[in-house]
């Protein structure tokens, strides 16, 4: 199995060599060239550990990598850096639905899977390419990419990290995880505007030829941890087969027997994963799609038209509000039965209009996938009305997909990819309570749902601030440039 690009251009690779570029170099997404098989025994998975689980998973999708290797990744990513030895704990919330809990590593959010694992992954595959460089991750945030990020690449020797947020749309919690993140190799910018902002003087920065110049002078290579790298993807499989196996343990469902999987969707990784496991024997009858205010896929699921030209909305679920959801290219790529010309013309046409609409054939492949949306208001009334209901307390991202849910027979298993603890202003407004900002949302917050305070964020406003940057969209490439340059 090797890696080859969304738009047809550019030559196969390794796992490796694709987890150190990111991005292939025709502009487009690596995706396999066929699907690994698996042995997987659903009868049986849910007996795994998840570490044994994920080194079968690793394995099938990275395999220029070694047994040795691997399992070295799986055991620095899944030890005891997170809160429970289940990794992605599920809750039972009755009539058929389940919470898989992915939020219980270092920053709360569930894009820890993905980025404990991947530093490991790219420092493994530099090795095995004999890449002697020192290694730049450089990412745009919403908030939990750059905390996870970071929490993951930081003092890794070999590698820096530069990290650009917007002013407006992050939560105090983001904020103070970024701003107080002790990595001596960690760089924190925050700028001016949201999130689309963010993403496009990275990519600006990615394509200037001045900053290509500067990366060969001082001998860097650039890497990326947003989830259009495949080492973000490959972990977020796992924990779909482990919330089966863990169904199966419990009796809920039958080995086999299909579940629907619904998801909050922002770029669209964690909802990718979810398909990607589908493909190598994980039974999905339906993939529900769940977005906030911005609602570009709800539409495209519904109409077959992708159109990015609407107003960029900022709200409570914030690190879903996205534009341009990236990895949605490699969903179109495998629906319209591998054709890179399709792709590569619709991608030409979001380019130059905006927008573009979907073949019939494209369509054909995307019944099993299905779509709404969720607005501000109703996220609160959710978190209200599911505390109230049951005691359990919501983020806002999961309060989006359990807005969407309908009771269709299938057990679903739905992603619930944040703590509350990590968005305390919005939860307390939703419970009716006062809102109070920083530190004293978390005690709040505890004191009105008798919930405790996480250890992760127990803390975190006692660390010293050491990143207070706040930089013009004009000053970015110098800034940068001076980070990537200090020892
Ligand atoms: C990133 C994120 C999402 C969106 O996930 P995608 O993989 O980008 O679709 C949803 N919820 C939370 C809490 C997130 O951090």
């Amino acid at each position: 199995m090797e890696y080859v690009s969304t738009r047809g251009e550019a030559p196969a690779v390794s796992a490796a060599q694709a987890i150190l570029r990111g991005l292939a170099p025709d502009g487009g997404l690596y995706v396999p060239n066929q699907w690994p098989t698996l042995h997987l025994d659903l009868k049986t998975i849910g007996q795994q550990s998840y570490q044994d689980l994920a080194v079968e998973i690793f394995a099938a999708f990275l395999p220029d990598f070694t047994k040795a290797e691997i399992q070295a990744v799986v055991q620095a990513a899944y030890g005891s850096q997170w809160d429970t030895d289940k990794i992605v704990p599920i809750k039972d919330a009755g009539n058929n639905l389940y919470y898989l809990e992915l939020f219980h590593g270092p920053t709360l959010a569930f894009k820890d899977i993905a980025l404990q694992a991947l530093p490991h992954l790219v420092m493994t595959a530099a090795k095995k390419e004999g890449l002697n460089k020192e290694i730049a991750i450089l990412t745009a945030t919403s908030g939990d990419t750059g905390t996870a990020a970071m929490a993951g690449f930081a003092d890794v020797p070999g590698t820096k990290i530069a990290v650009l947020y917007p002013q407006v749309g992050v939560s105090d919690i983001q904020r103070q995880q970024m701003v107080s993140e002790p990595g001596k190799n960690t760089y924190v910018y925050g700028i001016e505007g949201n999130f689309d902002d963010a993403q496009q003087a990275v990519k600006g920065l990615l394509g200037d030829s001045n900053f290509a110049t500067f990366l060969k002078e001082e001998d860097i290579q650039i890497s990326s941890a947003n989830s259009i790298n495949i080492g973000r993807l490959v972990p977020q499989i796992v924990y779909y087969f482990y919330g089966y196996g863990q169904l199966v343990e419990s009796g809920q469902i039958k080995p086999g027997e299909e579940i629907d999987v619904l998801v909050p969707t922002g770029n669209f990784g964690n909802m990718l994963a979810a398909y990607y496991a589908s493909q190598i024997g994980l039974p999905v009858a339906d993939f529900t799609v769940a977005s906030n205010e911005n609602h570009v896929l709800t539409e495209l699921f519904q109409t077959g038209v992708y159109n990015k030209n609407r107003d960029f909305k900022v709200t409570n679920a914030p690190a879903m509000d996205i534009l341009v959801s990236s990895n949605l290219e490699r969903l179109l790529y495998f629906a319209g039965g591998q054709d890179a010309d399709l792709i590569k013309k619709d991608m030409a046409d979001l380019q130059s209009q905006g927008s573009y609409h979907l073949a019939e054939k494209t369509r054909a492949g995307l019944m099993k996938f299905s779509a709404g949306w969720t607005d501000q208001d109703q996220v609160e009334e959710t978190i209200r009305k599911t505390f109230v209901a049951s005691g359990y307390l919501i983020d806002p991202h999961t309060a989006v997909a359990v807005h969407q849910y309908q009771d269709d027979g299938h057990p679903t298993l739905l992603a619930a990819t944040a703590s509350p603890y990590k968005f305390p202003q919005t939860v307390l407004a939703a419970l009716g309570e006062e809102v109070i900002g920083g530190e004293g949302g978390l005690t709040a917050l505890a004191a009105a749902t008798k919930t405790t305070i996480p250890d992760q964020v127990k803390n975190l406003f006692q660390r010293p601030i050491r990143h207070q940057t706040f930089i013009q969209a004009a000053d970015i490439q110098r800034q940068i440039e001076s980070a990537l340059k200090t020892d």
